[in-house]
């Protein structure tokens, strides 16, 4: 048996993601006794596959055509499903990232697969896979096991640990008929600036409707300068038009998993918890010392952000010298 991993690349650039869920499935193919084996799919990016060799798959198949040169769902969900079918795997895994949330569930129709998306843990045991995922907006951690013969897993991004394996193995081609496209890119606008994507990075730094009016974002942007952070926001910011959609945290918007999450005037409702309660250290500032995000803190600083955020900067600003 084996293990398949969908390698995410965007525009000829390896996702974080990719490592953490080659990572993974090194690490259950030695549990599991499996071969691991990974699809590259994408144009022009033979490249890549000598980056992922360090994570010490057994085979990296390189799909390169020029069709596949910007995702759509059609040709990525036929070149993924054909290789499943061409190899046969007891397990596949992808990120739960916009295309890994978008491919998993087209080709586990197609393969009549059992799918758990946004795992936080996959555990082998007894000849079997457990997938843990969180349910009911984060409250209660559901474990599923998956019937199907392939069972397929998406991983939330920033849970699981990249780590370099030995063991390359080797890089082969792989071709199949990629059915004309029904939908067509016609333009990609790409965000600007230099900050890490919300669900890759390390920091996070967010702001809510404690900010007062818009203009406040501007101080959570300089904490999160020093940081080298990402900038969130609660949907409150949001809905009063403060911060655009794709900043928003939670139930309704990205699910985030930060080494460090700093909430600032963010009360800690059920629905934001639900996007970053799995951050691995959470700081909250607030003035109300009865605000729920004080329940889940790490750190918890009872106070006017207008007073705490521009004090930490300069503390940070000093420490960095
Ligand atoms: C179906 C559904 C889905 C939802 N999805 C999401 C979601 O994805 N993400 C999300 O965030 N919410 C979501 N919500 C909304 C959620 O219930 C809350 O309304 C929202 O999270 C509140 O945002 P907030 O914490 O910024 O605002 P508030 O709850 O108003 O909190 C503001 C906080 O700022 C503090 N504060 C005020 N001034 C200061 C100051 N000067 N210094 C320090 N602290 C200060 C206050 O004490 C307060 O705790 C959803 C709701 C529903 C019903």
């Amino acid at each position: 048996m084996s293990i398949v991993v969908f390698a995410e690349q965007r525009g000829g650039t390896l996702r974080k993601i990719t490592y953490e869920v080659v990572s993974e499935g090194k690490r259950l193919a030695a549990a599991a006794g499996d071969s691991l084996k990974v699809l590259l799919a994408g144009s022009d990016v033979a490249g890549l596959a000598e980056e992922l060799k360090k994570f010490g798959a057994d085979e990296i198949a390189v799909a390169n055509d020029a069709a596949l040169a910007d995702y759509t769902t059609d040709a990525y969900a036929a070149v993924l499903a054909a290789y499943i079918q061409q190899e046969n795997p007891g397990l596949v895994l992808l990120g739960h990232s916009a295309i890994g949330k978008d491919l998993a569930p087209r080709v586990a129709a197609r393969l009549d697969a059992g799918l758990v998306s946004d795992c936080i843990d996959v555990k082998f045991a007894d000849g079997d896979y457990a997938f843990v995922h969180p349910i009911y907006a984060g409250k209660a951690i559901a474990t599923y096991k998956v019937n199907s013969a392939v069972k397929m897993a998406t991983l939330r991004p920033n849970v699981f640990p990249v780590e370099e394996n030995a063991g390359a193995g080797s890089v082969v081609d792989f071709s199949t008929e990629i059915p004309a496209p029904r939908t067509k890119v016609l333009e990609v606008k790409q965000q600007g600036g230099d900050r890490p994507e919300l669900t890759e990075a390390d920091i996070i730094c967010s702001g809510g409707r404690g900010l007062g009016n818009p203009d406040g974002f501007q101080l959570i942007e300089q904490l999160a300068d020093i940081l080298g952070a990402a900038v969130g926001s609660s949907r409150a910011a949001v809905d009063a038009g403060w911060r655009d959609h794709q900043f928003q945290v939670g139930q309704t918007g990205k699910v985030v998993s930060p080494n460090l999450y700093i909430a600032c005037g963010i009360s800690g409702a059920i629905q934001h918890l639900a996007g970053m309660g799995s951050s691995k250290c959470i700081i909250g500032i607030n003035k109300d010392p009865e605000a729920n995000i004080f329940n889940v803190a790490d750190y918890g600083i009872e106070g006017d952000l207008y007073k705490v955020v521009p004090a930490l900067i300069e503390k940070l600003k000093e420490v960095k010298g």
